[in-house]
């Protein structure tokens, strides 16, 4: 049996059969995975500080088929305790919905780890929506998801200065000529075209109103490219 031994953040939990408890990690060597706490219901004793979601535990366990049965687990930071309110919580509650919608199970990824551990600590320091923005638009990025908002997304030309026309069939903006042939889309705020345009948010650069815009064009996007849709970010 293989045993793997290492860091991970629990983005996922729910009951399984009658005493045990089933988590979705996020880990630091071995991709996202989902784990089995035989008994972790009634007995903590394995289990130091329990098994709860954005927990970062150090852990060991063994593959069985597609999924792996933990060993015991180490609580290294209770990142919920230090919730101090319900943004916080909804912001945290977005990353780890994001991650585990974008990312493939069983794939090993150092990026996803790190950024959802960084995240979630930094949400106590400056808990802010730009870092939800961030959060998504990098993890798009990784995965190979982030439209285009640069050039045409159909014939890679200059898409011109009056309206920006948005088209999730095809995959980000389009110039007028394209837009002609494919009638789908709908127009976007220059405004909301700079800040899509722009590297890392700086806070106070885009106003709230704006960024949220951003997050909620980016989440129609998935809803529409991969068909999944995002219950924490109607909060946001
Ligand atoms: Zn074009």
């Amino acid at each position: 049996m293989r045993t793997i031994i290492g860091q991970a953040i629990v983005i996922d939990k729910r009951d399984y059969k009658e005493a045990d408890i089933k988590v979705l990690l996020s880990t630091d060597r071995f991709g996202h995975i989902y784990a089995i706490g035989p008994n972790a219901k009634k007995s903590k004793r394995r289990f130091t500080g329990g098994l709860n979601i954005f927990s970062l535990l150090e852990f060991s366990a063994d593959r069985k088929g597609d999924s792996y049965i933990l060993n015991e687990s180490t609580l290294l930071n209770e990142n919920e305790t230090a919730f101090s309110g319900l943004n916080p919580f909804i912001a945290a509650s977005s990353f780890t919905e994001i991650a585990s919608r974008l990312y493939t199970l069983n794939n090993p990824d150092e990026t996803a780890f790190y950024r959802l551990r960084f995240s979630l600590e930094h949400l106590f320091e400056q808990g802010n929506i730009s870092l939800v923005y961030s959060f998504l638009k990098s993890s798009m990025i990784d995965t190979g998801e982030f439209p285009e908002f640069i050039n045409c997304a159909v014939c890679q030309g200059n898409i011109g200065g009056r309206r920006i026309l948005f088209n999730y069939f095809k995959g980000g903006v389009l110039c007028n000529e394209c837009m002609k042939k494919d009638g789908r889309g709908e127009s976007i705020s220059h405004n909301l075209y700079r800040f899509m345009l722009s590297d890392e948010p700086e806070t106070g650069t885009f106003p709230d109103n704006v960024i949220r815009q951003g997050i909620f064009l980016l989440e129609r996007y998935l809803r529409f490219r991969l068909n999944v849709t995002f219950k924490s970010l109607q909060f946001i």
